[in-house]
């Protein structure tokens, strides 16, 4: 399989002919300039978090050559994708690394609660499936050891690099990805198959025109800590009229606690998620008044395009 066919090319200048001996007539030439990488692969997989890392794993388990490209540098702490479900610890167990995450000291969940109108109904995780317990590791930690998984299993990681385009061949057919290294310099990654793991503002979704079947707004944010002194044995789901609440046991001896309300309430750092939790519980607000407050509290975006970013600082209080 030959490398895509996107060449850019640059107007290199005025060069010297050669019409005859000691002729210097000029004339104008081009030059192709090929991307300072050009790289070939049976799939290219542009993004490395959750989604991304976890299907090159699987397809370099399966002996396929993958190149994964993330332009974030570093995985960062979301509140996505922190409280595991059981299917998520069923798949981390069956791939093998179910145990990375307990040693990265990640708790056992065996509880989950759910208070509403102060009723409180707790429900214990049976033993199924090969899993007693629930986990949410801190997505940093998870995401690595997924990556780590992919890398060991065959693939190849590369991160910093942003990709902004699909090559395709003179039929239309995708032949890859094109995009910039983080040293600014131009990129192709040539593949028999391009995955878009790049979340929900996918660039190679919009490059592949895929269809959209539902679009959605957010009517509500997140505002999310990480507590010292709130932690337990429980995932504990809070559901009030104006806000929602959770608590999530991570390692560190720390649990995330977050609200979810409208994206106008959200900004007022540890003083606002007091106020939100007092109103989804009360009983959850005093305990949150007896912990040890975090050094900030973070906003998750409210429009479902930035939610892969980092989050806006929301400040002390
Ligand atoms: C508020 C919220 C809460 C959620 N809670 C849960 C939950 O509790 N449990 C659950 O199972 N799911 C949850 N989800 C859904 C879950 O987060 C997503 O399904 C999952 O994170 C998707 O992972 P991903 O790897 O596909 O995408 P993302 O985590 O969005 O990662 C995309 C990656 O692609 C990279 N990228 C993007 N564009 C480019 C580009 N042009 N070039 C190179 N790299 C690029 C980014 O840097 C990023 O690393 C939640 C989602 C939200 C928004």
């Amino acid at each position: 399989m030959g490398l895509p066919r996107t060449f850019s090319w640059l107007l290199a200048g005025l060069g010297p002919g050669r019409a005859g001996k000691g002729a210097r007539r000029a004339h104008l030439y081009v030059r192709p300039v090929l991307p300072s990488a050009q790289t070939h692969h049976d799939v290219v997989v542009v993004g490395g978090r959750l989604a991304g890392a976890a299907t090159a794993m699987l397809l370099a388990r399966a002996g396929l050559d993958v190149l994964v490209v993330d332009r974030g540098r570093s995985a960062i702490d979301v509140p996505s994708t922190h409280a595991l479900m059981r299917s998520a610890v069923v798949q981390l167990q069956r791939w093998g690394l179910l145990d990375d995450v307990i040693a990265a000291g990640t708790p056992p969940v065996r509880r989950t609660t759910c208070t509403a109108d102060g009723q409180v109904t707790t429900i214990s995780i049976r033993p199924s499936y090969g899993v007693d317990a629930l986990y949410a590791p801190r997505r940093p930690v998870l995401d690595r050891i997924v990556a780590d998984a992919a890398v060991r299993a065959g693939a190849e990681l590369r991160r910093g690099t942003a990709i902004h385009a699909v090559t395709r061949d003179g039929a239309g057919r995708v032949t890859g990805v094109e995009g910039r290294d983080d040293h600014g310099r131009g990129v192709v990654h040539g593949a028999r198959w391009v995955v878009g793991a790049d979340g929900m503002a996918s660039t190679i979704a919009a490059a592949v025109h895929a269809p959209v079947d539902v679009r959605g707004t957010s009517a509500t944010a997140i505002l999310y800590g990480y507590w010292s002194d709130m932690t337990g044995d429980a995932f504990e789901w809070i559901y009030g009229h104006d806000a929602c609440a959770g608590v999530l046991p991570t390692a560190g001896g720390q649990a995330c606690v977050f609200v979810a309300a409208p994206p106008s309430q959200v900004g007022g750092g540890v003083v606002a998620m007091h106020e939100l939790v007092a109103l989804a519980s009360p009983a959850h607000a005093r305990r949150l008044a007896a912990a040890r407050v975090p050094p900030t509290c973070v906003v998750a975006a409210a429009d479902p395009a930035s939610s892969a970013g980092p989050g806006v600082p929301a400040g002390r209080s």
